[in-house]
């Protein structure tokens, strides 16, 4: 009986080593990369900025978040108002 061994291949490693993308499009004025989040994560504070038309959005972060939850979350509001 030839039991086939099933070889797995281990799931690839997240890796750190990249830098995570802080800029965003813009959901204002729909400029490409225009939108800088910064991260305050010393006081639970995010505030994303965007270069080109001046909006701005700030929110509450933890320390778990990202760049790309604070973008998603302004897009969130940004749908909310609409
Ligand atoms: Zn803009």
């Amino acid at each position: 009986m030839g039991r086939r061994k099933s070889k797995r291949k281990p799931p690839p490693r997240k890796k750190n080593i990249e830098p995570l993308d802080t800029q965003f499009n813009c959901p204002f004025c729909n400029h490409e990369k225009s939108c800088e989040v910064k991260m305050d994560k010393g006081r639970s504070a995010a505030r994303i900025t965007c270069r080109v038309c001046a909006e701005d959005f700030q929110t509450t972060i933890n320390l778990l978040s990202e760049p790309l939850d604070v973008y998603n979350d302004w897009v969130d509001a940004c749908d909310t108002a609409n």
